[in-house]
């Protein structure tokens, strides 16, 4: 009998994995293995270390990949699913398997220098320490990606086809609807993988991309995330705040560090620096973007220009590709990012990782955080345990390069730039479906968050609704 079974995400955000088996053992019919999204797990240990574990179904037996987008924990684990023996089409939108061509390069390069490191350091018991997969390794795996638009129906086989609507989360975000079984037996099933702001919020500026999940859906089954199932985002407008902070910090003569996350957050980030400074709400400062992976992924964002809301299509026609714009600067080599070390006026500068683990924002850091004139500025969510988190949390320092580095810099954390709906949010675009689906799984939050947000769906909807468990299987008979 056909059945779903979670891999990941399942009592936590990362690692999205999710099986659909089509067997049907009555016409000994073998079917196809599956797998919507083949994520990452990343933070704790203890899930880290579910990426060294095989698949329960052995990854050479797999026989499709369906990702939703570009987000290492929905596509890192692709290089090792391929190391391990899997040879069969990755289906994905356009834009999302450019930004994995970054993404999943950017991600092997990472598992080569920690494994680097841990050698070094001799601080694995594992001798020597092996990358979880190469810089080459996610390289190779690229030819095996097949674009696939939104709304254009792919059929896998008789018993199984699928389709991308719009999941308004980042650039080439998708939901996956998928079709089992044919005729009136056919059952839908809607993977949403990270679902955006919704609806689209005119308090939510700096989208560059166009937001909101597709409405008016009717799948029987439904697979959620809910990562922001216990939150609310603060729904007044950033810009003022902003322009604020940046104008404060200018005047007193410092300079602003923007930790954030090279594709999408450091996108939207410039298009509002270039709105704000337009407008005259910003001095004109000099602006850096100091990350190689930043540059390539606005490359890709102009390339999809059809996809930008109207504010950034606006802002494009007007003023071209933001590496063009008068006054940012992009540093792509080692050495333009050593100059801005140098550089004593009021400035801006963007750079990563978003969570100050590891990165050119560390040179950065090391530098601005002991001068009270300077002001760091978080736009995005810092994982517990991470520097980010440290920094944010008023601490008095914090260690950079083995050295405890005085925190005198002003700290500020806007939450608004979040691309994942909150609670009421994901509640308001339910609201919108056709019919409730037989059973609705939540998955791709921490525990809280699911729970909160499985008692609001039943309790304010009165849908049949269940929390996914790591290795659950679901029949789909
Ligand atoms: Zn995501």
């Amino acid at each position: 009998m056909a059945y779903l079974q979670f891999l990941g995400a399942a009592g936590t955000v990362t690692g999205s994995k999710h099986l659909i088996n089509t067997r049907d053992d009555s016409s000994h019919n073998p079917g196809l293995q599956v797998l919507v999204d083949c994520g990452l797990f990343q933070g704790p240990k203890e899930w880290r270390l579910r990426n060294w574990e095989d698949t329960p179904v052995p990854a050479r037996d797999i026989d499709a990949v369906i990702l939703t987008h570009a987000h290492l924990d929905h596509c890192g684990w692709i290089p090792r699913l391929v190391k391990e023996g899997f040879k069969g089409p990755i289906y994905a939108t356009p834009p999302t398997i450019d930004l994995c061509s970054v993404i999943l390069t950017d991600s092997g390069h990472l598992q080569e220098e920690e494994a680097r490191f841990h050698n070094q350091k001799k601080s694995s018991k594992h001798h020597p320490a092996l990358p979880l997969y190469t810089l080459q390794e996610a390289e190779d795996c690229m030819h095996l990606f097949h674009p696939v638009s939104f709304e254009e129906s792919r059929q896998l086989s008789p018993q199984l086809s699928f389709r991308f609507v719009r999941a308004g989360h980042i650039l080439g975000s998708s939901m996956v609807e998928l079709f089992l079984g044919a005729g009136a037996r056919a059952r839908k099933l809607l993977f949403t993988g990270d679902i955006g702001r919704v609806p689209p919020q005119p308090d939510a500026p700096g989208r560059v991309v166009l937001a909101g999940p597709e409405r008016n859906e009717d799948p029987e089954i439904l697979v959620m995330e809910s990562t922001y199932g216990n939150r609310a985002h603060p729904h007044d407008d950033v810009r003022p705040h902003l322009a604020q902070i940046i104008s404060a910090t200018v005047k007193r003569g410092g300079s602003v560090v923007v930790p954030a996350f090279a594709v999408e957050r450091t996108q939207k980030f410039l298009f509002l620096l270039k709105e704000l400074m337009e407008s005259s709400q910003i001095p004109r400062v000099p602006v850096f973007v100091d990350s190689p992976m930043a540059i390539k992924a606005v490359e890709i964002f102009m390339k999809y220009a059809e996809e930008f809301n109207e504010e950034a299509r606006r802002l494009v026609q007007k003023y071209g590709s933001p590496l063009n714009w008068e006054g940012f600067h992009f540093a792509p080599k080692q050495e333009d990012s050593r100059k801005i070390n140098d550089i004593r006026y009021p400035c801006i500068i963007v750079s990563s990782s978003g969570m100050v683990t590891g990165g050119r924002i560390l040179h950065h850091l090391l530098i601005r955080l002991p001068d009270p004139r300077n002001q760091v500025l978080f736009i995005g969510f810092q994982a517990p345990g991470t520097r980010g988190d440290t920094v944010k949390s008023g601490a008095k320092s914090v260690r950079i390069f083995s050295e405890a580095v005085p925190i005198r810099a002003q700290v500020a954390a806007l939450e608004q730039f979040s691309d994942h709906a909150d609670t009421q949010e994901l509640l308001g675009w339910l609201r919108t479906f056709k019919a409730p689906p037989e059973t609705t799984f939540l998955v791709h939050g921490e525990s809280e968050a699911a729970n909160r947000l499985q008692q609001a769906i039943a309790s304010e909807l009165g849908w049949n609704v269940k929390v996914a468990h790591w290795l659950e299987k679901v029949q789909l008979g």
